[in-house]
This record gives C-alpha cells, sequence and structure tokens, in this order.
C-alpha cells in the first residue's frame, strides 16, 4: 500500500549480479535507472509486480505493446493454442496469411507486406526497399524520431538547423550515416529547402506521425498532408513508422486518425500483441522489389514466427471486434491529461501536459512542446524525481524523459483516478 515502506532487496541483488554480467545490467537501455530498476516478477491487466512484492499500475506497457493490458486472458489462450502445436516450422502457416488480411484491410495503403520481428528490422528493410525501388541513396528522419536502433537511422541533428547525419552512437560509419539527412519535426520550411536541394536523391522521408520517442510530440494541424504533397511532388516515398502509432491511434493507426495515405508504412509493437512481431509494406509496386518476388533481399529464420502471429491475430480481432474501445481509451487519457493539467496549475509547477488518445506525457517546461529542440528544455531531472516519487505510491511510468506513457484497454477510471492522486502526491512533494 502507499505510504508503507517499500522493500525492494531482490530487485537490488539483482541488479548488482546482472550488471556483472550485462552491460548496464539490462538487455535495452532504457530499462537501466539509478539506483536499481525493479525486476519484474508478473504482471496481469494493468498491474506489474516486483520481485519483492510490489505492486505498480503500470503506465509503461512494456513500452506500447500492451493495448489490451498484461497477460489479456484471449491473447493467452491464442498462444497456449499454438504453443501445443509446435514452436516453429520454417514454412509458411495460414495464421500468417489471415494476419497479413487483417492488417491490410485496417491500412488500405499496405498492398503487400512482410513480417518481421521487430521494430528495428521493419524500418531497416523498409528502407533498403526504398532505395532498391527509388535507385536513391539518402534518407530524411527527424530529430527525436526514433526507428530503431540500426545504423541508418541512429543519427540526430547538431545544434544548427538541419545537419547531415553525425552518428549518434560509436561504431557507426560516416559513410553510412551521411545519408541520412535529419530535420527539426513540425517544419515545413526547412523540409522544402531540403528536397528543393536534394529532392532527386531522396529516396524516402521517414517520420513518427506523432513522435512517441521523445515523449509524446503532435504533428501541428496540416503538417502532416504538407510533408505528403511535398514528398509526392518529387517522387519521394514517404514512410510512416507507426511501430507506435498503429493500432493505437486508431485501428488503422495514425493514417487513420489524421486521413494520410503514406506509401509505405512499418508497424511492430501491438501488431505482436505483446510477443515479438512486426511488419513492413505499402503500394504493390515498392513492395514487389522484395525478394523472392524481386531484388531487394530480406529473410529472417522467425519471420511470421506461428506465436507471434498467434498473439497478434489475437490481439487484433479483439481490437477490432469492440468499438468502442479505442472511445474508451482516448476517454481515459482525456481524464488523465485533464487531471494532470489541473494538478500542474494547483501546485504551481512549471510543466506542460502532452499527448493524445491513450498517449501522454509531463514535460517540465515552460515552453510548449512542439519538436526536439522543446522537448530537450524540460528539467530531466526534475523528471527522475517525479518517476521516483510516483514509484513510492505505487505507480510505474518509464523512467525517462523521453518516453511515452501508455494507457491499455486493462486500466478502469479507478485506475486513472488512484493514479491521479498519486500524480499530485508526487508533483507535491517536487
Ligand atoms: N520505430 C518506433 C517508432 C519505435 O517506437 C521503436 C521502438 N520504440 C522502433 C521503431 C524499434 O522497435 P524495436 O524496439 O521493436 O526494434
Amino acid at each position: 500500500m502507499a505510504g508503507e515502506e517499500m522493500i525492494f532487496s531482490k530487485s537490488q541483488k539483482l541488479y548488482e549480479l546482472a550488471k556483472k554480467l550485462m552491460p548496464g545490467g539490462v538487455n535495452s537501455p532504457v530499462r537501466a535507472y539509478e539506483p536499481y530498476p525493479f525486476f519484474t516478477s508478473h504482471a496481469e491487466g494493468p498491474m506489474i509486480c516486483d520481485v519483492d512484492g510490489n505492486r505498480y499500475i503500470d503506465y509503461c506497457m512494456a513500452y506500447g505493446p500492451l493495448i489490451l493490458g498484461h497477460a489479456h486472458r484471449q491473447v493467452i489462450k491464442a498462444v497456449r493454442d499454438s504453443l501445443s502445436k509446435g514452436t516453429i516450422y520454417g514454412t509458411p502457416t495460414e495464421a500468417e496469411v489471415r494476419l497479413a488480411e487483417m492488417v491490410m484491410k485496417a491500412f488500405p495503403s499496405i498492398e503487400m507486406i512482410r513480417l518481421v520481428n521487430t521494430g528495428t528490422e521493419a524500418t531497416m528493410h523498409a528502407i533498403r526497399v526504398a532505395r532498391g525501388y527509388t535507385g536513391r541513396k539518402k534518407i530524411v528522419k527527424f530529430e527525436g524520431g526514433y526507428h530503431g536502433a540500426h545504423d541508418y537511422v541512429l543519427v540526430k541533428a547538431g545544434s544548427g538547423a538541419t545537419t547531415f547525419g553525425a552518428p549518434t552512437s560509436l561504431g557507426i560509419p560516416e559513410e553510412t550515416s551521411k545519408n541520412t539527412i535529419v530535420l527539426p519535426f513540425n517544419n515545413t520550411a526547412l523540409l522544402q529547402q531540403i528536397i528543393d536541394q536534394y529532392g532527386e536523391e531522396i529516396a524516402a522521408v521517414l517520420i513518427e506521425p506523432v513522435i512517441g520517442n521523445a515523449g509524446p510530440i503532435l504533428p501541428r494541424k496540416g503538417y502532416l498532408q504538407d510533408v505528403r504533397k511535398m514528398t509526392q511532388e518529387h517522387g519521394i516515398i514517404l514512410m510512416f513508422d507507426e511501430v507506435i502509432t498503429g493500432f493505437r491511434l486508431a485501428f488503422g493507426g495514425a493514417q487513420e486518425y489524421f486521413k494520410i495515405t503514406p506509401d509505405m508504412t512499418t508497424l511492430g509493437k501491438i501488431l505482436g500483441g505483446g510477443l515479438p512481431l512486426a511488419a513492413f509494406g505499402g503500394k504493390k509496386e515498392i513492395m514487389e522489389h522484395v525478394s523472392p518476388l524481386g531484388r531487394v533481399y530480406q529473410a529472417g529464420t522467425f519471420n511470421g514466427n506461428p506465436i507471434s502471429t498467434a498473439a497478434g491475430l489475437a490481439t487484433l480481432k479483439i481490437l477490432s471486434t469492440k468499438p468502442d474501445i479505442y472511445e474508451q481509451l482516448k476517454r481515459k487519457g482525456d481524464h488523465l491529461r485533464k487531471g494532470l493539467q489541473d494538478i500542474i496549475e494547483d501546485r504551481r509547477v512549471v510543466a506542460q501536459v502532452s499527448g493524445l488518445e491513450s498517449m501522454f506525457q509531463i514535460f517540465f517546461t515552460k515552453n510548449a512542446v512542439t519538436d526536439y529542440e522543446s522537448a530537450q528544455t524540460s528539467d530531466r531531472n526534475q523528471f527522475m524525481n517525479y518517476q521516483q516519487n510516483l514509484m513510492k505510491q505505487r505507480v510505474f511510468v518509464p523512467p525517462s524523459q523521453f518516453e511515452t506513457c501508455f494507457i491499455s484497454a486493462a486500466h478502469t477510471d479507478a485506475h486513472v483516478s488512484k493514479s491521479l492522486e498519486a500524480m499530485d502526491s508526487a508533483i507535491s512533494l517536487l
């Protein structure tokens, strides 16, 4: 219960051991934070439980896949049923075909699809396809947009308004990143300038329609339409990275929500219903370049594996047959964002609430958050204090200012109200 002394001895010990075995004690960087992360024992619905017996209302939700909540009964059953028939075959299955049909019905812009395992793979291969199709080398991405941990996209802007990519990570050859142009989000003038200058060399503009990886950052009105128009005029592939927004903003993702038709789309997270599954797809004439039909190579032992496919199918079936699910998610999202905004005003803290539908985040800055630069003005220490205060109140939000909090169908109004009380207390203690 909130207020009681929390015990973390098992997590602390596991972290000490893990640090000796794995870089930073974790298998993905954002999971590590000070003084130590909790180690999870199990999770159910909106709750996540640690090895010391603490239970939290979860808004991290595994960074996005769990729109139905943890361990949804029908998803678990689908996985169990599939498991009983074997784990992987290396041959096609009917379930892959059914899943492809479902995705393409939800996303009419996807006329052909390839199932892969992670968002990283999806964007990496989609970019290769875009390059193979157009015969062009350069790609454009936006500051704060995250498209996975591969060489083409691990590039961010320098301090100038635009810059040819300097790699964000060591180990990325300049030769690779120099073909990645990074621009500020929500800035049409700079995009136009770059397209005017390099349009004939740009294979694709890769964009998170709502940035989810710098906290949620919304496109300003008309921005995505402008990006669509500019890319179309120059034969540049508009690639929507909907790894987060797909099946989240609407069943048909951001492209349904904002009524934009991209040429290619990447999906992940919710698509696999909590198991590793991702996809890329788009216009038939583009996707026909993928092997074995075409000459852009793409392959994977675990592509479209039966267990992930079963979890994905079960999830999409639920999402597509519960008509009010997105309405309910929006209502809870509005409740949370409005509640958080009221707390900020009542407590007179300098902060912004950002998000839409079932995505939200608080930024401790006086600036409206419209791009990466304004997001960076947030006081990260204050955010981490807020995050730690929330943990004491048994609410878990991602341990980084630059992540998004996710609401699931399993969060009830009571969970939201309780969370708002915890947020009030966490903010009052800052
Ligand atoms: N694209 C976007 C928009 C993402 O949010 C992420 C992951 N956060 C990725 C790609 C990479 O996906 P994965 O972690 O499954 O490789």
